[in-house]
């Protein structure tokens, strides 16, 4: 059996906890590798690490800390195939999706390349007599993340890379249901040229968080995770003084107006509903037909498109998705189908029954459909995080778009029309942070910024793009009178440019 232990000081290191959880493989089921969960100490010892090796990374000129960024992208690169079975095989989304996760994490690396045009401060010559106005962005010294099941790759990378190349030290404590790519990421920074005690990686739970949020030398933390955690690492970290900006769970709506493409919009819900079973946080759960004669449409396309959705092992090149991440995740999602039921909401496609041939105990289910879901069910107010969509009528396009807006998140949301006015009007009053036009998933690019609204997001900054540069640095601003011998004689009036 696998034992993964931390990566402190650019060193493997074994667990002393005696403290294990569990890495299963869920497209078989099996366990795979049992991954240590560290102590307050452990965290600790990963913490003094970073804080040794802090001041001569920042100390390195940052096109230098940016050659290391480039190297360590060339090094993804090169195993790229061998990272996305790794990957896949730990968390279950096919290999095509393992390798947009592991894409979408060396895009904010790209980013970070970038890191001595990012962090270039202003000047203003002659702000006064003989004063020169300068500002400089300079990095907080030991900065922490703490990520996810759902993008082992991405997630991590979307945190660490802004806040090494900015000249922070980073202490990773990844989800510890899929360890084995941030172990990896450790490797290859090492060998990329990062001084060791840059990037550490501190495995474990609910125990290595409490120490992060609660260390006296930790000065920011990067969380993404379901909203009570997020809003518990918000509370806890910024009452000890941390910088902390923290990702929550999201219910994503698709808006779809009568005069909308159908086979476009089709193809968008199945892909953006059901593609990584729907453990995304960019997932459309919600599909909002306006008008009866839409809705009716919609379903009728949506049933058979859900019905034969290609489900597979990870290892699967055409399966459109995989296995759940754990079979209790599993088994609170068919609860949610349950409930749904119960609810009196119409199960139009019903894929609790699925068995895969050859992997029967694997953590899989077909994909599922709701029609007729109203707002007060909890299968439309919970975060289901599964193959599930819910299709919610709604009479026109003001009852539309109060959905999102009434709704406790405001991850992402999309519509789907032909009218731009319409359009306009929703990306304007939409009350959510990130919107589609005739795009499912709105993940922005890399040197955009990523980032929800109300309980899908605790803190003000986002992740990656500029505010991740703001975020892992602090500002100077320095107000300067050359040459020395000026003399305005003792002032006691607050300085004003005269
Ligand atoms: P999770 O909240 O269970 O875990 C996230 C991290 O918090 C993990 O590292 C975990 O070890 C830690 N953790 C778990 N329980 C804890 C506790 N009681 N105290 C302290 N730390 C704890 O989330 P998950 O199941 O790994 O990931 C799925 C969730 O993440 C979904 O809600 C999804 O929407 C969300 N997500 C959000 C974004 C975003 O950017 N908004 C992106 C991806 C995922």
């Amino acid at each position: 059996m696998r034992e993964i232990g931390h990566f402190i000081g650019g060193k493997h290191v074994k667990g002393a906890s005696g403290r294990t959880g569990d890495v299963f493989q869920p497209m078989t089921g099996e366990v795979i590798a049992r991954v240590a969960l560290a102590t307050a100490a452990e965290v600790r010892a990963a913490v003094e690490n970073a804080k040794a090796a802090q001041p001569g990374w920042a100390a390195t000129n940052p096109q230098r800390r940016a050659r290391v960024m480039f190297k360590f992208l060339e090094l993804i690169q090169k195993e790229y195939d061998q990272l996305a079975e790794l990957l896949a095989r730990e968390h279950g989304k096919t290999i095509g999706d393992a390798r947009g996760d592991i894409q979408r994490g060396l895009e904010v690396v790209e980013f970070a390349c970038g890191v001595p045009h990012l962090m270039k401060g202003e000047y203003t010559d002659g702000a006064g007599p003989g004063i020169d106005l300068y500002s400089m962005r300079q990095p907080l010294g030991v900065v922490a993340g703490i990520t996810p099941f759902n993008f082992p790759a991405m997630i991590p990378l979307w945190k660490c890379a802004p806040a090494i190349a900015c000249g922070n030290a980073f202490v990773l404590k990844p989800s510890e249901r899929d360890p084995g790519v941030p172990m990896r990421i450790a490797e290859l920074f090492l060998e990329a040229g990062l001084p060791a005690g840059i990037f550490n990686v501190v495995n474990g739970d609910k125990v290595a968080v409490d120490a992060i949020l609660d260390d006296p030398d930790i000065r920011a933390v990067g969380f993404v995770g379901s909203t009570p955690i997020a809003e518990y690492v918000f509370t806890r970290g910024t009452a000890h003084g941390k910088r902390v900006q923290a990702f929550g769970g999201a219910k994503n709506h698709m808006i779809v107006m009568p005069d909308a493409d159908m086979d476009q919009v089709v193809d968008a819900l199945v892909g953006a509903g059901y593609g990584s079973a729907g453990e995304r946080c960019m997932a459309i759960s919600v599909a909002v037909p306006v008008g009866k004669k839409t809705a009716d449409n919609l379903v009728d396309r949506l049933i058979p498109r859900v019905e034969s959705l290609k489900i597979g092992p990870s290892t699967s090149t055409d399966a459109d998705f995989g296995p759940l991440i754990t079979k209790q995740h599993l088994e609170k999602v068919l609860g949610y189908v349950e409930t749904g039921v119960k609810e009196g909401a119409k199960l139009r496609v019903d894929g609790r029954g699925f068995k895969m041939q050859g992997y029967e105990n694997g953590f899989y289910m077909g994909g599922c459909l709701f029609d007729e879901v109203k707002p007060e069910m909890k299968i439309y107010k919970d975060e289901i995080f599964g193959p599930v969509l819910s299709v919610v009528r709604a009479a026109d396009y003001q009852e539309a778009l109060e959905l999102p807006n009434k709704n406790e998140y405001g991850n992402g949301v999309a519509i789907f029309t032909r009218d731009g006015d319409a359009a306009r009007d929703f990306a304007s009053k939409v009350d959510v942070g990130m919107v589609g036009v005739n795009f499912a998933i709105p993940v922005p690019l890399a040197y955009y910024t990523f980032g929800g609204w109300k309980r899908s997001m605790f803190g003000d900054l986002n992740q990656h793009g500029p505010d991740s540069v703001r975020f892992y640095t602090k500002t100077k601003t320095i107000t300067s009178r050359w040459p020395s011998g000026i003399k305005d004689g003792a002032e006691f009036v607050i300085p004003t440019m005269k």
